[in-house]
């Protein structure tokens, strides 16, 4: 089954204690559609200026990520972020965001994406996001994201396109700042009650938590000893998640689960080096060991518990 993604493409300026890269692809939905594409096909929906040149479409190509709706505004600049990451690589630091040709992006989806069954509403703004979604109302399963900076601007705008998706994945400060809720358990309870039946909570080099109705499930990250440069890692954990699940067809908690551990296994793979770099060369063997390494690393057998202390 199809996916379609709507978000950013960008060029990114990134630094961390380890390097720095003056200019990379990035962008929230080249991350996710990169991601997903090793799982099912993807359409990337978003907007690009004439600086985009044939060495950025060559990764899209590379991934058989459908482009054509990606629009192309020849006389504007493509969406440019920078950020910095000091030792905690959970905690981004925006030293500068020129939205560009992003400022005025309207996404308009071709037939053939809207015919996905699968949405991931990437971080744009809750309006646009909502406007998608109703351009695609039979699709069997929608996700989003946000980010803090529109919680604190038009809450009541992102809690109107929460209403409207079966799944929203975010990470724990957004999740607390949403509801206003110190606990993330009460937090995703209070997100359920707005509309979505699965929430994901990221809590970056601490893993992730599936909350649905019936079920709750963790699972960690990859212990990895060194970490490159975490930029787009939330978006490549929800690219690994969507993409799995709509390979798929079918959402019942059991498949949840095991997206769950694809989009940490995907996730951690994007962080071992600067922008896209990692994924873009990934072969499909080595998501196959990683994955088999989840499976053994979060087994449990079946060991009952026994009083350590007798009085
Ligand atoms: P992540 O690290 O998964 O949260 O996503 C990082 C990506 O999001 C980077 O490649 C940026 O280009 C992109 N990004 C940063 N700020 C924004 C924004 N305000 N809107 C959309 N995309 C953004």
């Amino acid at each position: 089954m199809s996916l379609t993604v709507v978000g950013s493409v960008a060029f990114d300026a990134l630094e961390t204690p380890f390097g720095k890269r003056d200019r990379v692809l990035g962008g929230a939905a080249t991350h996710f559609g990169l991601s997903a594409s090793f799982f099912t096909q993807v359409n990337a929906v978003g907007v690009v200026g004439g600086d985009f040149g044939d060495e950025e479409w060559a990764v899209f190509k590379r991934h058989a990520i459908n482009t054509d709706d990606i629009e192309i505004v020849a006389d504007g600049k493509t969406f440019f972020w920078q950020g910095r990451y000091d030792y905690d690589m959970n905690t981004a630091h925006t030293l500068d965001t020129q939205l560009n040709v992003f400022e005025t992006f309207d996404p308009k989806l071709s037939d053939n994406s809207k015919k996905a069954e699968f949405l991931f509403l990437a971080n744009i703004l809750p309006m646009l996001q909502k406007g998608v979604r109703e351009q695609m109302p039979d699709t069997k399963f929608v996700a989003m994201d946000t980010m803090n900076f529109w919680i604190s601007s038009m809450k009541d705008a992102v809690v109107e396109t929460i209403k409207v998706v079966d799944c929203i994945i975010i990470n724990d400060a957004e999740a607390r700042q949403l509801t206003e809720e110190p606990s993330i358990h009460r937090a995703a309870k209070k997100i359920m009650e707005m509309g979505p039946k699965a929430v994901v909570i990221k809590r970056g080099e601490y893993g992730a938590t599936l909350f649905t109705k019936d079920g709750y499930f963790v699972v960690p990250a990859y212990p990895l000893e060194s970490v490159f440069d975490p930029t787009g890692a939330g978006d490549t954990f929800a690219g690994g998640f969507m993409g799995y699940l709509a390979s798929q067809g079918a959402v019942d908690d059991e498949v949840l689960r095991r997206t769950m551990v694809y989009g940490s296994v995907m996730a951690s793979f994007n962080v071992e080096k600067f922008g896209t770099e990692r994924v873009d060369a990934l072969e499909y063997n080595e998501i196959n060991e990683r994955f088999k390494a989840f499976k053994t690393m979060t087994h449990f057998d079946d060991i009952p518990f026994e009083r350590a202390v007798t009085a």
